[in-house]
């Protein structure tokens, strides 16, 4: 059986793995050239972490992974409102690991090759087809691949999620603009507790750090406010938004407007969006993971996670049907679909305290306070980080 994934980004090259495991001929295609990629960083949670190990793929990035096992929150005023873990390690103590979105993507499609499968970059697909036996890509490039399945990893503007149901929800945006960057060999890692995020709800904007064993400082802002237009982008530069960057934090207490004024900006206004309910997620030969069925607000955390899980579900159901993809994307549907719809319903309500005006803003660290320690709790969350995604029996050495 050959399996074509649309997309290199994190979904696609683990479920080129999860296909190659369970015994298909796999090709990943991204759009993008090799080493490319933008993005700072984002956390995978145990669960997306125990896929990893599922697939044998946790030592093959292990190395670019920063140990990150809570969040902690506090206010404008640098005044405690709460602490949340991540989840409980794995049994061999691996706990969240935060990883640099573009390098964990290289180094999954690296491993994804070195497995045997066919991996190419410079391959943007253009139009995506079923048609009773078969399921074929044609590529910017005007070149046509066939196979057996088509699986679209390819994010939220995913072309297969169009091919699949042409009237498919768009994304939507969250009000909130995401910038990160990295402050390297700073003193002010002394100022952050190890292993966690620190997270600001400040004045102006909502902003997040943490210390890396290397002695650098990761950080992100999300600023509130409309989509960044066009015309805005080209006038900006690097160091324009910088300088804005550092007038969101200068009001609040902490190291955080130093930091951001030291560093270097790695991801400028990206806007977030989110994907709540995709009502098709399969048509025929064709099928949807990832992002591109179930987009998170990235306050979830979970992006990532989910993406990962569903490579290694997505593959344990087609080598658990009897050969026919559509009862297997009907298994995986029905396996994955209340999961991640919840998750990403959690996502957006926790993205909405992010945006609050400055009437909501007067009493949010008393209404945060109560939440961290009534709702948003390491009990709370258990059922997102003690999730383990199993690849089954079918499984080939890799
Ligand atoms: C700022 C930010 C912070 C985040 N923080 C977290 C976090 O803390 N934890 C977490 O788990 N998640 C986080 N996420 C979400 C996470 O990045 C995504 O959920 C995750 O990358 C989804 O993986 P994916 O492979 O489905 O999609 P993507 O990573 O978007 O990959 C899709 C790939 O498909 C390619 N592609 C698109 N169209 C085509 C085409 N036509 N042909 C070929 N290739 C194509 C793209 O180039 C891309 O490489 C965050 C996201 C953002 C924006």
């Amino acid at each position: 059986m050959r399996a074509i994934v649309v997309g290199g980004g994190i979904a696609g090259p683990a479920a080129g793995m999860a296909l190659h495991a369970v015994g298909f001929e796999a090709t990943v295609l991204e759009s993008r050239p090799s080493g490319a990629g933008s993005g700072s960083w984002f956390t995978v949670a145990p669960n997306g972490v125990a896929a990893l190990a599922e697939l044998d793929a946790l030592e093959a990035v292990r190395g670019i992974g920063v140990a990150t096992r809570r969040n902690i929150m506090v206010g404008a005023t640098g005044a405690p409102l709460g602490s949340v873990g991540l989840g409980a390690p794995l049994p061999d103590g691996t706990p969240a690991l935060s990883f640099r979105r573009p390098e964990l993507a290289a180094a999954l499609a690296t491993e994804a090759a070195r497995r045997g499968v066919d991996v190419r970059h410079d391959a943007r697909v253009a139009a995506v087809e079923t048609t009773g036996s078969v399921a074929a890509v044609t590529l910017e490039s005007g070149r046509r691949l066939e196979a057996d399945i088509v699986v679209g990893a390819d994010g939220i503007h995913s072309v297969v999620r169009s091919a699949i149901d042409p009237h498919a929800p768009a994304a939507r945006y969250l009000g909130l603009a995401n910038f990160g960057g990295i402050t390297r060999g700073t003193r002010l890692t002394a100022e952050l507790p190890p292993e966690s995020w620190t997270f600001v709800f400040g004045r102006r904007a909502f902003y997040g750090a943490l210390p890396t064993p290397a002695g650098d400082v990761v950080w992100f802002v999300n600023e509130p406010r409309p989509a960044i237009t066009r015309t805005e982008r080209t006038a900006m530069t690097d160091a324009a938004w910088q300088r804005h960057l550092v007038g969101l934090a200068a009001p609040d207490s902490g190291p955080f407007a130093d930091l951001i004024a030291a560093g270097e900006l790695e991801l400028a206004g990206d806007s977030t969006f989110d994907l709540p309910r995709v009502p098709t997620w399969s048509r025929g030969r064709l099928a949807l993971i990832g992002d591109a069925i179930h987009a998170p607000s990235p306050s979830s955390g979970q992006g990532a996670s989910m993406a990962l899980e569903d490579a290694v579900v997505l593959a344990a159901c087609l080598a658990a049907s009897d050969g026919s993809p559509a009862d297997a994307f009907a298994a995986f549907e029905d396996q994955r679909r209340a999961r991640v719809e919840k998750i990403v319903a959690q996502g957006a309500r926790s993205s909405s305290s992010k945006t609050a005006g400055p009437i909501a803003r007067i009493f949010q660290d008393r209404m945060l306070r109560f939440v961290f320690r009534h709702f948003v709790t390491d009990e709370s969350q258990a059922w997102i980080h003690d999730y383990r995604a199993r690849l089954g029996g079918a499984r080939r050495i890799p």
